[in-house]
C-alpha cells in the first residue's frame, strides 16, 4: 500500500494510462449504443467485458473486493455499484454505468449515465447538470490548485443551474487518485470549500466523478451489499472521467478526444 503518498506518473507512464483509458472510454462508447429497451444490464455487462478483453485488458472491477461483475450498472434510484441484473430495461429508465480497466498494470475508470426515450425534461436536465459538474470539476484541476477546488467548482456548478438548490450532490462516495491501483490518494470530495487538501501537480492522475440526485444525498446500501439507493427513492445520475495533470493542463484519459472538444468550450466561457 502507498499510505496517504500521492503516486506521481512520468510522462511515459501516463502515455500508459493513456491507452488504458481509452479502452474504458471506447467500452462505454459500445455500451452506450447499446442502450435501448429490452436489454438487461446482465447483457451489458458481458458486452463490457467482451469489449475490454478484446482490446487486450482486464475488467478492474471483476473480483474488486468479491464485486460479481465488470461494469456496475445502476438503475433508476441506484446511485452507484449496482451489480447488473437480469430486469431488461424499460422505455423512461435512467441508467448509470460505470466501467474499469488495467491495461499492463495501469487503470481508467470511467461512468457514464444513459437516459431511455422517452426522457422527461427533469430527467433530462438531471443528466446534462451532473455531466456539466464533471467538466467544471475536471477544469478545475489546475498545476498549483489544491484538490478541494476539484470539489468546489462541481458543487458551485451545480447549485448554479436553473433549480440548482434541489439537487442532492453525494457525499458518501468520492472521487480518488488512480495509478497502478483502481482507488489511491487523494480522495476527491465533489463538495467544499476550495484551497485545502493535497497541491495539484504534473503527474498526478485522478478520476472525478460526481453523483447528483433529483432530491436527498442520503444513500442505503442493499442487501445484495453493493448497490447505493436514494434514501427517498429519487433518480440519480454519475459521471467520472479519469483525468492527468501534464505541462499541457488537465488530459482526460478516458475521453476519446483527450477532452479537448469539452474543455475549449469551458475554457471561452467566463466563470
Ligand atoms: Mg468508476
Ligand atoms: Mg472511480
Amino acid at each position: 500500500m502507498l499510505g496517504r503518498r500521492v503516486q506521481l506518473k512520468t510522462p511515459e507512464q501516463l502515455d500508459l494510462m493513456r491507452r488504458a483509458g481509452l479502452v474504458v472510454g471506447e467500452t462505454l462508447e459500445v455500451l452506450r449504443a447499446a442502450v435501448r429497451p429490452g436489454v438487461t444490464p446482465r447483457e451489458l455487462d458481458a458486452l463490457a467485458e467482451q469489449t475490454i478483453r478484446e482490446r487486450g485488458a482486464v475488467p478492474s472491477f471483476l473480483g474488486y473486493y468479491g464485486f460479481p461483475a465488470t461494469i456496475c450498472a445502476s438503475v433508476n434510484e441506484a446511485v452507484v455499484h449496482g451489480i447488473p441484473s437480469e430486469v431488461p430495461l424499460q422505455p423512461g429508465d435512467l441508467i448509470s454505468i460505470d466501467c474499469g480497466a488495467i491495461l499492463d498494470g495501469w487503470h481508467g475508470d470511467a461512468a457514464i449515465t444513459v437516459a431511455l426515450e422517452p426522457v422527461t425534461a427533469e430527467i433530462a436536465e438531471l443528466v446534462r447538470v451532473t455531466e456539466g459538474s464533471m467538466w467544471a470539476g475536471i477544469a478545475a484541476n489546475r498545476v498549483g490548485g489544491r484538490v478541494s477546488d476539484i470539489g468546489h467548482a462541481v458543487e458551485a456548478y451545480i447549485r448554479a443551474q436553473p433549480g440548482g438548490e434541489r439537487y442532492g450532490i453525494v457525499e458518501d462516495y468520492f472521487g480518488h487518485g488512480i495509478g497502478t491501483e483502481m482507488h489511491m490518494e487523494p480522495d476527491v470530495p465533489n463538495f467544499g470549500r476550495p484551497g485545502h487538501g493535497a497541491r495539484l501537480q504534473r503527474g498526478m492522475a485522478l478520476a472525478i466523478e460526481p453523483m447528483v440526485t433529483l432530491g436527498s444525498k442520503q444513500l442505503v446500501e442493499l442487501d445484495d451489499e453493493w448497490t447505493a439507493v436514494t434514501t427517498d427513492g429519487s433518480w440519480a445520475a454519475h459521471f467520472e472521467h479519469t483525468t492527468a495533470l501534464t505541462p499541457d493542463g488537465v488530459w482526460v484519459l478516458t475521453a476519446l478526444d483527450g477532452g479537448k472538444a469539452k474543455l475549449a468550450d469551458l475554457s471561452g466561457t467566463p466563470t
